[in-house]
């Protein structure tokens, strides 16, 4: 069975017109589905009985299944876990911002890449997700969230589970969907796509012309190779030098920056000599990057600390005095497993999968 939501607006197109229906139902259907966002054929008023019958036997409507969540009382994260049709489970976050929501999807069950400090990829990578599980995540959260202009999630990051350019084509399905005017009429600029630095695919991404342009968020994570080979395998043959090469030579959009992440490691990466080694990467750049500095989360069983506050707020500082735009991410949720894929992974055990 088909899903629609595995359709960029051609594709839905081409669905309709080879059943013989007219080229307007494409954008009827994509109204429902992704602006009123109902749960059911049935409630596709405007469809004949035979187009939504036809629909029913052809295609499946929801790809999630909430199995779980829960809502941080310090900062209002609200974390869900879904069931997905293959009995797997993703991650997706809701983050409360001050005057809008943004949400963290997942784009893979696992992940291969194997950093050292990451949750998600201790059982290696499961399986790549479809464009529908990725734009459902946005959907369902949506309808719960309810309309009005305050409930709007007006932000998509993709920094849940998975590396997104590992799997390309459903992740740029994904954007295509989230942006179309048609579908979800989300805005280019609020949507960034994290990746660890993979670098042909960084590449082909920006020389994509179909891929809509959004934002790129890359974990850079270390200010020197030897202690980024270390924290990420995928810098031995993606190295710092190639990919500041290539962060510093794309092209941009006037006045968007690359997101810089970095995970600060207690003792590992969080030195004053590491952030005057990452300025000293960066500052005659400064205008094309920024800098996000991430306090390592711990999770059960991981080797690494999180950095006192002090020790984070010195590395600030030292970005700031070379004109560096920086900011802390303090997690979110700090108070419901926030590290990714810990909640699914707690699930797991309670379950005893
Ligand atoms: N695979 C992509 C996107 C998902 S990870 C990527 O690596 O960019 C999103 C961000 O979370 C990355 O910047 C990653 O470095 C960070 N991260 C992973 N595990 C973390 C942990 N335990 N604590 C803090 N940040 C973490
Ligand atoms: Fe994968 Fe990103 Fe985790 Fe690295 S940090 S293992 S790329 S999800």
């Amino acid at each position: 069975m088909i899903n629609l939501k595995d359709l960029n607006f051609r594709e839905l197109e081409e669905f309709v017109l080879k059943r013989g229906w007219q080229k307007f139902r494409a954008k009827q259907i994509a109204k429902w589905i992704y602006t009123k966002k109902v749960y059911s054929y049935d409630e596709m008023t405007d469809l004949s009985k035979e187009i939504r019958n036809k629909l029913k036997e052809e295609a499946e409507f929801d790809a999630l299944e909430l199995i779980t969540y829960q809502q941080s009382k310090l900062d209002g994260t609200v974390k869900f876990l879904w069931k997905l049709k293959d009995g797997n489970s993703i991650e997706t976050v809701l983050i409360k911002e001050k005057d809008h929501w943004t949400l963290c999807v997942s784009t893979q069950v696992g992940c291969a890449v194997g950093c050292m400090f990451c949750y998600t990829t201790k059982d290696g990578l499961i399986r790549n997700l479809s464009t529908a599980e990725i734009v459902q995540q946005y959907i369902n959260v949506q309808r719960l969230l309810g309309e009005g202009k305050e409930n709007r999630i007006s932000n998509i990051v993709y920094m849940g589970m998975g590396e997104p350019l590992a799997n390309y084509d459903n992740v740029k399905k994904s954007v295509q969907i989230f942006t179309h005017p048609d579908m979800c009429k989300l805005s280019h600029r609020k949507i960034t796509i994290s990746s660890s630095g993979i670098l042909h695919q960084i590449r082909r991404m920006y020389e994509d012309n179909d891929f809509p342009e959004v934002k790129l968020a890359v974990s850079i994570n270390a200010s020197q190779q030897n202690q980024r080979q270390f924290l990420m395998p995928i810098s031995q043959t993606n190295t710092l030098e190639d990919l500041l090469v290539l962060l510093r030579t794309i092209s941009l959009k006037p006045g968007w920056r690359i997101t810089l992440e970095y995970v600060l490691i207690k003792g590992l990466n969080d030195t004053v000599e590491d952030a005057k080694r990452l300025a000293d990467l960066i500052k005659r750049d400064r205008h094309r990057f920024k800098v996000n500095l991430i306090p390592f989360n711990p999770f059960p069983g991981s080797p690494f600390q999180r950095p006192e506050e002090e020790r984070v707020y010195r590395f600030e500082k030292v970005l700031w005095d070379n004109g560096i735009a920086t900011f802390i991410r303090w997690s979110k949720g700090i108070d419901i497993d926030a590290a990714c894929g810990q909640l699914r992974k707690k699930h797991l055990e309670e379950v005893n999968v």
